[in-house]
């Protein structure tokens, strides 16, 4: 068959990568001039199936209000905010129950842990170096974090992730250069998990689908999607194209692209951010990656360079740096690792998130004949992109997935 993908960050890439190895002709097109220019391009790295879980947890409303009145906060709301944000959060509070948390953490969790395995058989067949590290620590700075962890912990339990609880000197014990002088409660410890530069995968799985025939082209802006009975057609800049297939993985554009097919999604861009520096000491610097649980970010290390990310924005529907959230990251790049780097004088960047409030991706078919999506992985799609890529070549092939898909296809939205 030959197959369009809409979009070449990393789902994108990694569903073309899959669907070329199972024989289909395919094109990527993409409106940048490279492949992970959007939310790909700068983001924490972390590739944690026990961190992958919806931001819609128990307590996380209490903590959102608690947040909204400090200067450095994890969460950062713009006060003109459009009606589609206060129904966006309205469902964000419902799936903050923990009953809801637990089903949807397990669906995250089913999807990320499936697409770690399809990532580490990528990496060795292709002896992909993409500055990985191995293990992440999640940091609980006061016992009162430490009680809110309890049904993550729980969960973690019952599923049987790879996990131990560790007091604050056996943190340091796993990241030596941790700072003493920050309040640490305990702290989590993901020995499996791993953590890489997402972009730099990205170029290199460009190359290897290039090798295996796949055509990007690049500056191709789809306007819309016209599903036919035989084929499906869209429209790049006013001229039409056809495929027998289309996968639509456009980021937060996605909702746009589906619009005339359905269902309306309430996919909502979430900012994030990032701080890129040189390791000026590296005694100093992490040898893995850290989880900061009070401030949601990551410092991930990335070669001779370290990544402080995260801080989530809602309202803002541009790419403009936020000062206050800039400040966080810098905050907790001193907090944890001060002479590591200079983290003012950090690349710094931001990207969005397509998020859905219960944070949980859809893939696979939708109404219309051959029009399959690939979306809304949230700040966790770096994650759950290999497993992605491949559950959609499946899907587009006939053949079955090798996970159960329930509650990660269109069937959750009618
Ligand atoms: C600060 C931050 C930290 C993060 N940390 C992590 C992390 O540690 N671990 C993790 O797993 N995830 C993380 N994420 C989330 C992760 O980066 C995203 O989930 C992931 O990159 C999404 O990939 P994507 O391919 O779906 O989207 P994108 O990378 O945004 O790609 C979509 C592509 O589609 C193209 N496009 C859109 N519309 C069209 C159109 N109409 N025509 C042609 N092309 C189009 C865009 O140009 C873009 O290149 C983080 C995100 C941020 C912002």
């Amino acid at each position: 068959m030959q197959v369009a993908v809409i979009g070449g960050g990393v789902v994108g890439v990694c569903s073309a990568y899959f669907l070329a190895a199972a024989g289909h002709q395919v094109v990527v097109l993409e409106r940048y001039g490279n492949v992970a220019e959007e939310a790909s391009f700068a983001n924490a790295g972390l590739v944690s199936p026990g961190l992958a879980g919806p931001i819609a947890a128990p307590g996380a409303p209490r903590r959102l209000i608690g947040w909204l009145s400090r200067p450095q906060a994890p969460v950062f709301i713009r006060p003109d905010v459009r009606p589609a944000l206060w129904r966006w959060l309205r469902r964000w509070v419902d799936e903050c129950q923990l009953d809801r948390f637990r089903v949807n953490k397990e669906r995250m969790q089913r999807l990320a842990g499936y697409s770690q395995s399809v990532l580490a058989a990528l990496r060795e067949h292709h002896a992909l170096d993409y500055q990985q590290t191995r293990g992440i620590l999640q940091l609980i700075r006061s016992p009162q974090e430490l009680q809110l962890a309890g049904p993550l912990l729980d969960m973690l339990a019952q599923c049987g992730h790879p996990h131990r609880q560790v007091d604050p000197d056996a943190a340091r014990l796993i990241e030596p250069a941790l700072s003493d002088s920050t309040p640490l409660a305990a702290a989590i410890h993901f020995p499996n998990d791993e953590s890489g530069n997402c972009a730099l995968f990205a170029r290199q799985l460009r190359s290897i689908c290039q090798d295996l025939g796949v055509e990007f082209h690049f500056n191709s802006l789809v306007d819309n999607i016209a599903p036919a009975a035989n084929a499906v057609g869209f429209n790049i800049e006013g001229r039409s194209f056809s495929a027998d297939a289309v996968v639509i993985a456009a980021g937060v554009h996605s909702a746009a692209l589906l619009r005339g097919i359905g269902p309306a999604l309430p996919l909502y861009p979430v900012n994030g951010f990032s701080a890129t520096a040189n390791i000026k000491n590296f005694d100093c610097a992490p040898l893995a990656a850290v989880f900061d649980d009070s401030y949601q970010l990551a410092i991930t290390r990335m070669g001779n360079r370290v990544r402080v990310a995260g801080t989530f924005e809602l309202g803002k529907e541009d790419l403009r740096l936020s000062p206050p959230a800039l400040r966080t990251l810098v905050k907790c790049g001193n907090d944890w690792f001060a002479d590591a780097a200079n983290y003012n004088s950090a690349s710094f960047w931001c990207g969005a998130c397509a998020m859905l409030p219960e944070g949980v991706p859809l893939l696979g078919a939708t109404a219309a004949r051959n029009v399959f999506v690939n979306i809304a992985h949230g700040n966790h799609g770096w994650a759950m992109a290999p497993g992605s890529g491949k559950i959609i070549a499946d899907l587009v092939s006939g053949r079955a997935p090798d996970i159960d898909l329930d509650g990660l296809t269109l069937a959750r939205y009618g």
